[in-house]
């Protein structure tokens, strides 16, 4: 019998089963992920116990806990998409889903765009919220905001260069892409297995796409003064955490393999 047939032959859960073995292969990637946060270095924890303070905050803004204007809730909802963002984002970055986890926070860095472009220019807020789904679509696509944003000669938060890197490997397939590979080796992997560069090239682009919507919101959002500028605060001691092993160092790993 050939070593093919063998394994063919080899018992492998299927159903309800299979959820039940990969439920049980998840909660332990949960538990090393979560020991790591804590140990790994010195600038991983530090950075994730600043996202902690950042969404919190966040979260309060999203819901209005310290009291409701009463008036459009634009910037509100998205600073609450961002939260249910990151908070996913997490929960996949500690299952060992790291390629989905960058297709979430590539979500979240275009907000950071449209956010920055806001407070650059208040007057689009407006206009942005009232355009038919079409023209919205047309003139705030994720390149036209970039766009604009070059053409107010200021920075873009997320540039064309990092937002490629993020559609690469979290979001449209390529007969180069394969799964979860955050390793020297370049080795695919299926999922739920804890692999520190993983960790970290996640953290570092989670807390990245954060600060981005958090410091332009807090500067236009409505609520008092002492809270924005709190929120402010944060959001930058956030971005100055940040280390220099992101989505790039995947790129240069796949170039040196070749
Ligand atoms: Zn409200």
């Amino acid at each position: 019998m050939s070593r093919r047939e063998q394994h063919q032959d080899t018992y492998f859960p299927e159903g309800e089963d299979f959820f039940k073995l990969i439920n049980k292969i998840e909660t332990q990637c949960v538990q090393e992920t979560e020991s790591n946060l804590s140990t790994l270095g010195n600038q991983i924890p530090k950075c994730y116990k600043q996202l902690g303070i950042v969404l919190s905050l966040m979260y309060r803004m999203g819901c209005c806990h310290w009291g409701c204007h009463g008036k459009e809730h634009t910037i509100e909802h998205l600073v609450g998409r961002t939260v249910t963002s990151s908070m996913a984002a997490l929960r996949l970055i500690k299952f060992g889903y790291y390629d989905e986890a960058l297709a979430i926070i590539r979500n979240i860095d275009e907000i950071g765009n449209l956010t920055f472009l806001f407070y650059n220019k208040h007057e689009y807020i407006e206009e942005w919220r009232l355009l038919s789904d079409r023209e919205r679509k047309n003139k705030f696509s994720p390149p036209k905001v970039r766009e604009i944003l070059e053409t107010l000669k200021v920075i873009v938060p997320t540039d064309k260069e990092r937002y490629g890197l993020l559609c690469e490997i979290g979001v449209h397939v390529t007969p180069n892409t394969t799964p979860q590979t955050y390793n020297l080796l370049g080795k695919p992997i299926l999922g739920n297995v804890y692999q520190s560069l993983g960790l970290i090239i996640c953290i570092n682009e989670l807390c990245w796409a954060v600060a981005t919507v958090a410091a332009p919101a807090a500067k236009i959002a409505l609520i008092d003064r002492k809270y924005a500028e709190h929120i402010f605060e944060v959001a930058i001691k956030l971005a100055s955490l940040i280390g220099s092993i992101r989505i790039e160092v995947l790129k240069e790993l796949k170039d040196s393999r070749k």
